[in-house]
């Protein structure tokens, strides 16, 4: 569905994205993971052609972004960015329904088929019953829910998350999730995520790509990604990964600087 062709992208002089290469499969859940300024949020960026990368390309449903028009690509792909605000006091129903605008022609109002769909999405994400408030009265789970609705009303493909559960508890992490969980294995969306979270990641993705200084170090299963050796060569800190006694999956534990693993290994 998505195939990116040997990229790299700069800002200025310095390479922040150096040959990138993968498929993305229709219906996939990928994630991105990596240290801080290893290119996750660039990435991202690429994909939906905020950014144009100086080598390589990429194709949508084999057409390269760079023949494709911004509103043809929105209506595939929608993104959800990492600060889910917005700069006016707009109401919920008025930012779902932004998300209609590469179907509505310069000027054009919206028609009763883009309220209907408004709707749906704000349905589908819960969030009817605040649909009159205004968007900075809401708590921080209730907005990213909002900016959800709009990226569906956009009736996308695909939808792009940039840390989308930065800043959630742990409640609202969970409830996030399933439902771009939901949004993936019922109505067969491909999601690709970026973000800081292993445990997430490794739970929830069934594909990571596992970024070091703008190069894919390691891209597969979370089994095969999420590996001690994998995290600790990336990172550049001592972890500890296990499996998630529930789940199966890698589990990643922190490890306090002086708790050695190997001797806590001889001790039991
Ligand atoms: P991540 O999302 O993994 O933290 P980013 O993609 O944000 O990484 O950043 C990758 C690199 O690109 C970093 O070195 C960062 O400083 C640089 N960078 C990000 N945005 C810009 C920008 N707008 N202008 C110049 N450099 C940038």
């Amino acid at each position: 569905m998505i195939d990116l062709r040997s990229i790299s992208f700069r800002y200025r002089e310095d390479w922040v994205l150096q040959d990138i290469s993968f498929r993305i499969e229709r219906s996939e859940f990928i994630g991105v993971i990596g240290p801080n300024g290893s290119g996750k949020s660039t990435l991202l960026k690429t994909l939906c052609r905020l950014l144009v990368p100086q080598k390589g390309e990429i194709l949508l449903d084999n057409v390269s972004l760079k023949e494709m028009g911004q509103r043809e690509i929105a209506k595939k792909m929608a993104v959800v960015p990492q600060e889910a605000y917005s700069l006016f006091p707009f109401r919920v129903t008025e930012i779902v329904l932004m998300g209609r605008s590469p179907y509505l022609g310069h000027l054009m109002f919206e028609r009763a088929m883009d309220l209907e769909i408004a709707k749906k999405a704000m349905e589908w994400t819960e969030i009817l019953q605040i649909s009159e408030r205004s968007i900075d009265e809401l708590s921080g789970g209730e907005r990213k829910r909002v900016f959800i609705a709009k990226a569906l009303a956009q009736e996308p493909e695909i939808i792009l998350l940039d840390e989308p559960t930065a800043n959630l508890d742990i409640h609202h992490q969970v409830d996030f999730l399933s439902l771009i969980l939901s949004l993936n294995r019922e109505k067969g969306l491909t999601i690709v995520m970026a973000s800081h979270d292993l445990n997430i990641a490794s739970e929830y993705c069934d594909r990571l790509i596992l970024l070091k200084e703008g190069k894919i170090y390691k891209i597969g299963s979370p089994r095969e990604v999420i590996t001690r050796e994998n995290i600790e060569e990336v990172y550049g800190c001592e972890v500890w990964v296990d499996e998630n006694p529930i789940s199966g999956m890698p589990r990643i534990t922190l490890l306090k600087e002086g708790n050695c693993i190997n001797e806590t290994l001889e001790r039991d």
